[in-house]
C-alpha cells in the first residue's frame, strides 16, 4: 500500500517509487496490538494473561494514548451517569487499573461531571475519575509489565505483510529503522485503524467538513490555584495539577500528517490567549500558570473500521443485547443533536462482530476505531468501555492462536465464559 486517499487526491501530487529492499525481522509472536492506548493497553494486558506471546508497539516513550499524551485526565463510564446507574457496566482490566491508581493515590479530587458516588473501596466504581496523568502512565507500564507483554516504544507502525486477505505481520519503522514484526493476529489498537486502513478493510470517516463530528482540541495543564475546596467548573483536578480543556482545533481529518499538523499550529498558537479567556470566567486561576501540554492534540475520531456488524445508536437507546456481547456500556451520547443524550437503562450490549473486520482475516481492530455509527460511538468512546474493548481484543486474539482459529471463526461462547472467569461485566449481574 502507499499513499492514502486523501494524499492521492491532493492536486500537484507526486508520486516515488519506493525500491523493495530486505529488512530484518525483529521477532514473531502469536498477539501483535498496535497501539498503546487505553484499548491497547488492556488489550496486551489480557493476549499476555491468556498465554500469548504478545508485543505491543507504541510510537510514544509511554502508554495510555490520549488519556497520557493528549492529557485527558477524566476517565468516564465505569457506569451510567444518571439513573438507572445501578450496573457496573466495566469491570475487569479497567476496573484493576483503576483501583491500582487508587492504592498509590492516582484518582484525583474533582471529576468533571455531576454523578452519584460509589465506594471504590467496597468494589463498586463511580461514572467517572479524574487521574494523575503521571501515575497512569506508571500504573498502565507495571501493569502491561507485568502481565508479560513485551513492549517497544518509539515504534511506528507504518504498513501490513499480507498473504491474500490474511495480514501475517507488519512493517515498523523506528531508531533501528525499518522492520518486519510477524503475528499470528494483529490487533489493531491505533485509535486512526491505521493496520485495517493499510491491509485494505472498509472502513468509513466523517469528512472534515460534515457534520455531526465531536471536535478535537488540545488540552494542557495549569498548577497554582486553591486546593481543597470543590471548584466551580474546573477540569479533572489531581494534587495541585488541574486540566483545562484548550482550545478547538477547526474540523481536520486527524489521520492526515498535513492537516493534524495544521491543527497543532493553530491550537498551540491560542493557548495563553484561551489561558487568558478561562481564567476570566474562574477568577480562582488568576495566579495559575500553565504547566504543560501533551505531545499530540486530542484527536477524538478519524477512521471507523467497517466490521461484521456496525453498532448502531438504536442499539445504544433501546439497551439492546446480543448473542455474542463482549462489553456493556451506559454512556451518554455526548452530541445527539446538539445535547448530551442520557441513557433510560443500565447498559447496552457491544457484540464481538464489531471487533472483527470485513474482508482482511487475522485481525481485531478495538478502540476508537471500532465498527459504529456517529451517536453510537459518542457514547462507548468514553475510556473504560474502551478498556473493556481493548480486553475482549486482547483475550479473543489469545483464544484464536490457542484454537488454531481466526477471529470471525472464534467460538465467542468460549471467549464470554473466559472474560467473565476474568472478571469482565458481560450483562451477568443485570438485576
Ligand atoms: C478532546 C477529547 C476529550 C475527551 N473527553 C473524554 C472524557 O472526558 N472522558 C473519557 O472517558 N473519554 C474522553 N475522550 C475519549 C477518549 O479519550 C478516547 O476515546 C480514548 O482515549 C481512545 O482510546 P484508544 O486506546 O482507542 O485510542 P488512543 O488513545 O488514540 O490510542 C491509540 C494509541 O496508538 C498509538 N498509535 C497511533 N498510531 C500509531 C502508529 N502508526 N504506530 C504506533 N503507535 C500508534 C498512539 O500513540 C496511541 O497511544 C476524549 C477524547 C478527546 C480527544
Amino acid at each position: 500500500m502507499g499513499l492514502g486517499k486523501n494524499d492521492r487526491e491532493r492536486i500537484n501530487v507526486k508520486e516515488y517509487v519506493e525500491q523493495a529492499r530486505t529488512i530484518l525481522v525483529y521477532g514473531e509472536y502469536d498477539v501483535i496490538v498496535v497501539g498503546g492506548g487505553v484499548a491497547g493497553v488492556a488489550a496486551a494486558i489480557a493476549a499476555a494473561r491468556n498465554g500469548a506471546s504478545t508485543l505491543i508497539i507504541e510510537r510514544f516513550g509511554y502508554l495510555g494514548g490520549t488519556a497520557t499524551a493528549s492529557l485527558m485526565a477524566n476517565i468516564n463510564a465505569f457506569r451510567n451517569q444518571v439513573k438507572p446507574d445501578g450496573l457496573q457496566t466495566s469491570r475487569g482490566i479497567a476496573e484493576e487499573l483503576m483501583v491500582a491508581m487508587h492504592k498509590i493515590r492516582g484518582l484525583g479530587e474533582a471529576t468533571s461531571y455531576a454523578q452519584e458516588e460509589y465506594d471504590i473501596e467496597q468494589g463498586e466504581l463511580s461514572y467517572s475519575y479524574p487521574i494523575d496523568v503521571e501515575k497512569f502512565k506508571f500504573v498502565t507500564l507495571k501493569t502491561v509489565h507485568e502481565a508479560g507483554a513485551e513492549i517497544l516504544f518509539h515504534t511506528y507502525f507504518s504498513d501490513v505483510i499480507m498473504e491474500d486477505n490474511i495480514i501475517k505481520g507488519i512493517i515498523v519503522e523506528n531508531k533501528s529503522g525499518r522492520s518486519a514484526i510477524m503475528g499470528k493476529v494483529i490487533v489493531d489498537a491505533s485509535g486512526d485503524a491505521d493496520v485495517a486502513y493499510r491491509a485494505g478493510a472498509p472502513f468509513w470517516h466523517v469528512q472534515k467538513d460534515e457534520a455531526p463530528r465531536l471536535v478535537d482540541c488540545l488540552m494542557y495543564r495549569v498548577t497554582g490555584f486553591p486546593t481543597g475546596e470543590r471548584l466551580p467548573q474546573s477540569g479533572p483536578v489531581a494534587g495541585h495539577i488541574m486540566n483545562v480543556w484548550g482550545p478547538a482545533a477547526e474540523p481536520i481529518n486527524g489521520a492526515d500528517a498535513r492537516e493534524l499538523t495544521q491543527a497543532e499550529i493553530d491550537t498551540r498558537l491560542k493557548l495563553y490567549d484561551h489561558f487568558e479567556d478561562v481564567k476570566k470566567q474562574r477568577p480562582y486561576l488568576k495566579d495559575a500558570q500553565i504547566v504543560d501540554t501533551g505531545p499530540l492534540i486530542g484527536v477524538r475520531q478519524t477512521r471507523f473500521v467497517e466490521g461484521e456488524y456496525q453498532l448502531q445508536v438504536e442499539d445504544v437507546l433501546s439497551g439492546r443485547q446480543f448473542d455474542d456481547v463482549i462489553a456493556l456500556c451506559s454512556s451518554p451520547i455526548i452530541h445527539y443533536y446538539g445535547y448530551r443524550r442520557y441513557l433510560e437503562h443500565e447498559g447496552y450490549d457491544i457484540p464481538y462482530r464489531c471487533l472483527v473486520p470485513q474482508k482482511i482475516d487475522h485481525l481485531l481492530v478495538t478502540g476508537r476505531c471500532m465498527s459504529s455509527d456517529q451517536p453510537s460511538y459518542e457514547s462507548w468512546r468514553a475510556m473504560a468501555p474502551i478498556m473493556s474493548l481493548g480486553e475482549a481484543a486482547g483475550a479473543a486474539a489469545a483464544l484464536c492462536v490457542e484454537d488454531q482459529t481466526t477471529p470471525r471463526a472464534l467460538n465467542v461462547k468460549k471467549l464470554q465464559q473466559r472474560l467473565k472467569e476474568q472478571g469482565a461485566e458481560l450483562g451477568q449481574s443485570r438485576s
